[in-house]
């Protein structure tokens, strides 16, 4: 963690590194670099040593590595969605179906009762008929 020279809060990461390689001092050896930096807390910009020589690289790594990790979560939410939203679409499909089936139930529940309903009038007509009961008087 860098701190800042200032109020000596926290910084993360530098908005801006530079390498500077050190060839006469080690051949081959990895260049140091160094960033800008700007205090999340009191907005000082000040330049300071990144840790390593291989920081920046590392923390590439580390950054496409997140970015990996959230792309990978991002499609297993997708996907996850994709077979919720199947999911309640076939659940759907399937309570329209039970709504068309209770429908037909119901209509062929009605039918029955009115088939019954006229049985049962004309029963009870031939009763009026059969006791002579007037037809105004109902
Ligand atoms: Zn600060």
């Amino acid at each position: 963690m860098t701190i800042c020279p200032k109020c000596e809060a926290e910084v993360g990461d530098p908005f801006k590194t530079w390498a500077i390689s050190r060839r006469s001092s080690k051949p081959g050896g990895t260049p140091t670099v160094f960033g800008m930096y700007a205090c999340p807390e009191c907005g000082k910009r000040f330049r300071a040593r990144v840790r390593s020589g291989r920081k920046e690289e590392v923390s590439i790594k580390g950054v496409t590595r997140k970015i990996k990790g959230i792309e990978v979560e991002l499609m297993s939410t997708l996907k996850n969605l994709r077979e919720k939203l199947k999911t309640l679409e076939t659940e759907r499909a399937n309570l329209l179906l039970e709504i068309g089936e209770l429908k037909k139930m119901a209509e062929a529940k009605a039918t029955a009762l009115e088939s019954e309903i006229g049985m049962l009038r004309e029963e009870v007509e031939s009763l009026k008929q059969l006791l002579g009961v007037n037809e105004l008087e109902t």
